[in-house]
């Protein structure tokens, strides 16, 4: 970091663990109904419509099915497969249960989704010197308080390579990335694996012969910023196992947002514009309620392939009424294929609130004029928390 030390105390080696329950809607359901244990089932959508897979078992998986893809596709890779539909409220309540023995070591918790959280332990409420420890004990806490739900853990020095250990080893792994370790693993890594880099951004990179970590880091730093924009910074980094971002609780980092999904594919603007000017009130009504402003407004469009993609674009004014969202939305609307591709939902969300210090300085890291602070691909996505 050179002279400016930080003042979050980045000069320090964090203990950062990422959990990640094991196939979590799935594995709820198997305890409950204990007859559904070592069977296919896929908790989502109804096979015969539109739904998407939320979730399947390791059984289900060794169809070839995995979460987000069509029902429909699942039902023939497994006809014989258990669907079911999600019971949110028990999921919820598992998840308060499990974020609760996430705070008995520590209040800096992120939460990704109600199965995965970050937490930053390097100071711990126990004082205990070893990350790992505390994984192992948090694991076999929540297998005990949940009645033998799994779960698996990556413990590392940044956020990045916790979220890629936590997959490393799964059902039940703990996968500890030391910083004498990470060049090693970052360098064999699959470019896939890499968080951030969804399927658009892999096709990228394998046109550029970018196989592996050890590849990407044989890119220089111009070249990445040119191809991937603001994102190429985030790829020289983590190529070298550098990821400064702290775990950000909800309390800190919040977005506020509301997505559509249509009965049926539309492929007209004008009638897409609606209904992003109607999800834009709405959104207007919340930032009220809660009285908050917010700097990034970000579009989210989900083609009828399922491919999903966000756009973003962080202003200056902070942003409190629908129609300063829509002028904004109309911008992003436009730098997608909506339209010429039909579109099966669309999302808005608005975050970087400026009512906490930490995010205006944030904001201020990000004095980009309006057009070059566009960004696309799965790395916006997988920095947004949806509601
Ligand atoms: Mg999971």
């Amino acid at each position: 970091m050179g002279p400016k030390r930080s003042c979050r105390g980045m000069d320090k080696i964090r203990k950062i663990i990422h959990i990640d329950m094991d196939a979590f809607y799935a594995s709820v359901e198997q305890r409950d109904r204990p007859e559904l244990k070592g069977k296919p089932v896929i908790v989502g959508g109804d096979p015969n419509g539109r739904g998407v897979v939320a979730a399947c078992s390791y059984e289900a998986r060794t169809f070839g099915i995995h979460s987000a893809m069509a029902s429909s596709i699942a039902y023939k890779r497994c006809p014989h497969a258990i669907f079911l539909k999600p019971r949110f409220d028990t999921y919820k309540s598992v998840s308060a249960d499990i974020r609760e023995i996430f705070c008995e070591y520590t209040d800096l918790v992120e939460p990704l989704s109600l199965d995965e959280a970050f937490l930053d332990v390097t100071q711990n409420k126990k004082g205990m010197p070893s990350a790992t420890r505390i994984a192992r004990e948090i694991l076999e806490k929540i297998y005990d308080k949940s009645r033998g739900l799994t779960a698996s853990a990556g413990v590392s020095f940044n956020k990045f390579l916790a979220k890629i250990a936590s997959d490393f080893n799964k059902p039940r792994g703990i996968t500890v990335v030391t910083p004498d370790d990470a060049a090693d693993f970052i360098d064999r890594l699959p470019i896939r694996k890499f968080f951030g880099v969804g399927k658009v951004t892999e096709g990228k990179m394998h046109t550029l012969g970018i196989k592996t970590g050890d590849d990407l880091k044989k890119i220089d730093k111009e070249k990445l910023i040119n191809i991937f924009g603001k994102n190429g910074h985030y790829f020289y980094n983590i190529a070298r196992g550098i990821d400064h971002r702290p775990v950000e609780p909800e309390w800190i980092r919040k977005s506020i947002g509301k997505e559509t999904t249509f009965r049926e594919d539309i492929d007209d603007k004008t009638q897409m514009l609606e209904i992003l000017g109607q999800l834009s009130v709405k959104i207007e009504n919340l930032l009220k309620i809660d009285g908050r402003k917010g700097t990034t407004i970000t579009l989210k469009v989900k083609y009828f392939d399922f491919q999903c993609i966000t756009r973003s674009v962080t202003v200056r004014e902070p942003i409190v009424d629908a129609d300063t969202i829509m002028r904004y939305i109309q911008a992003l609307l436009d730098n997608t294929e909506a339209g010429m591709k039909k579109v099966r939902l669309l999302g808005v969300s608005v975050s970087n609130f400026i009512d906490a210090s930490r995010t205006v300085k944030k904001y201020r890291q990000l004095p980009l004029p309006f057009s070059a602070e566009i960004r696309s691909d799965s790395l916006a996505r997988s920095l947004i928390v949806e509601d």
